[in-house]
């Protein structure tokens, strides 16, 4: 999770979509404000992803090693 920077006129958190995003997930990919709930919403979308990405690579190398 990475703070967004004051000059960062940050877009509407994802989950509740009424407060300012204050914090943002790898890529980009999910916004998060303040608020606990979002906050944990966001972490599980970007734990969530980075398993994803690990499976992809983790297919890709066996891939590479059947050729
Ligand atoms: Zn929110």
């Amino acid at each position: 999770m990475y703070r967004l920077s004051k000059k960062q006129h940050g877009p509407k958190c994802t989950f509740c979509k009424t407060e300012r995003a204050t914090h943002r997930t790898k890529y980009f990919a999910e916004y998060s404000c303040m608020h606990q709930e979002c906050l944990d919403k966001a972490y599980s979308a970007e734990q969530h992803r980075e398993e994803s990405e690990n499976n992809l690579t983790e297919a890709d190398y066996q891939t590479w090693n059947q050729l």
